[in-house]
């Protein structure tokens, strides 16, 4: 009946379907939640777009992915400038002249730059042993203590000094006054929302809800010639090899009868006593407006707690680690096998990929069998 089945109506699926459908093909996409959009899903709260599965903030530097993003939604100019609160004292991150000034009173680039050469001198750092010691020898120890520690340690569930050096490669300093977090080229929120850029991605396609394919997958591998599988690829094949590993997240999703919350939509709670990592609040991302420019009355926050993982729980961020590479890779050589199933997506291929790189993977998927179009 159909020339492909879309597991997954997430970024991935979305843009394969959208594409096929472009490219004449009979397609139907189903996911077992209750939902379209995946992991990007914003679902309306009192006209305010909340993002269920975590704070997501499109930016990329590949144009074409933009000009593609850009056909089915107009994006704001939201630009991300998260704030850290440390014990009630704010900075601007990512770590520019603005921290700086408020951390020492510095006024001047030569004296910032100063003052963290200082640092690093002092701690006598030359080969780190663990990732206090290199965040220590990259920025010195206040910026280390203030504002990295607390965040990391609850990010990873132990303290610095017994995590590897390796996690922290770069720690990019800006001698500028420039909050802008990300070194993108273009940047935004879509207009309306996530679920919206997805929904006109899909728009003409058949969609079938709260269907999980792995329940009773020869019905739908019936259904269609070829599949695109955008799900777990350890559970695909029955976790055979065993189960591949992620971070977890916890969201405490709260609506309060307030205009404002916090004043921005990012902040990250870096001390160590504070149990969440931040808290988000989704109004900012869309100004505090409504689609009509109105001011929104009410806001809505999540707390975010960084949590173990454990199997059955939403997996968000794969840990990349050896390990779980290697078990990976054996999964990956029974899925090169598959015929008829093509794996993608975060879950499919299990790496964290920001949202650009999902949409530029799956289209360049769709450019190897359909061609260019
Ligand atoms: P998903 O969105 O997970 O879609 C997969 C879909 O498959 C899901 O809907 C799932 O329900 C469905 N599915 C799975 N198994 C089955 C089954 N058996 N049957 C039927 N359906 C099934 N990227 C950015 O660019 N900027 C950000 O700010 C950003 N923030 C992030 C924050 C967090 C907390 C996380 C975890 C990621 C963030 N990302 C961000 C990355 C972004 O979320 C991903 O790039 C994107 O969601 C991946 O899309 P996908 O289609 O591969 O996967």
């Amino acid at each position: 009946m159909y020339d492909y089945l879309v597991v997954g109506a997430g970024l991935f699926g979305a843009v394969f379907a959208c594409e096929a459908r472009k490219a004449g093909k009979q397609v139907l996409v189903i996911d077992k939640r209750d939902h379209i959009a995946g992991n990007v899903y914003t679902e309306d709260i009192e006209g305010i777009h909340v993002h269920r599965y975590g704070a997501h903030i499109f930016h990329t530097n590949d144009r074409m992915v933009w000009d593609y993003v850009t056909k089915y939604v107009d994006f704001n100019r939201f630009t991300n400038s998260p704030v850290a609160n440390y014990k009630g004292e704010l900075y601007s991150l990512p770590f520019n002249m603005y921290t700086f000034n408020k951390m020492w009173g510095v006024v001047t680039p030569e004296e910032a730059a100063q003052k963290i050469e200082e640092q690093k001198r002092e701690a006598h750092i030359t080969e780190p042993k663990n990732l206090e010691e290199q965040a220590i020898s990259l920025v010195g120890t206040d910026i280390y203590e203030k504002l990295i520690k607390g965040y990391t340690e609850k990010q990873w569930g132990r303290p610095c000094s017994e995590l590897p050096a390796f996690i922290i490669k770069r720690l990019p300093v800006r001698f500028t006054f420039d909050n802008n977090y990300f070194n993108a080229l273009y940047q935004g929120i879509p207009i309306g929302g996530y679920t919206r850029l997805v929904q006109n991605m899909l728009e003409g396609i058949e969609v079938r809800l709260r269907e999980d394919y792995l329940e009773d997958r020869e019905h739908w591998n019936g259904l269609a010639d070829q599949v695109i599988y955008t799900g777990p690829v350890d559970a695909y094949f029955d976790y055979c090899f065993g189960t591949l590993e992620y971070r977890s997240v916890r969201f405490e999703t709260e609506l309060l009868d307030q205009i404002n919350f916090q004043g921005n939509a990012a902040v990250n709670y870096t001390d160590r006593e504070t149990p969440y990592t931040r808290i988000i609040e989704h109004k900012w991302f869309e100004f505090g407006k409504d689609e009509k420019g109105d001011d929104l009355p009410k806001t809505v926050i999540s707390r975010e707690y960084s949590s173990e993982w454990k199997k059955g729980d939403e997996p968000y961020y794969p840990v990349n680690d050896t390990k779980n590479n290697t078990l990976y890779e054996k999964y990956k050589k029974l899925a090169d096998k598959e015929e008829k199933v093509i794996f993608g997506g975060r879950l499919g291929e299990y790496r964290y990929y920001d949202m650009d790189a999902v949409i530029a993977g799956s289209l360049k998927l769709c450019r190897k069998i359909f061609g260019e179009n």
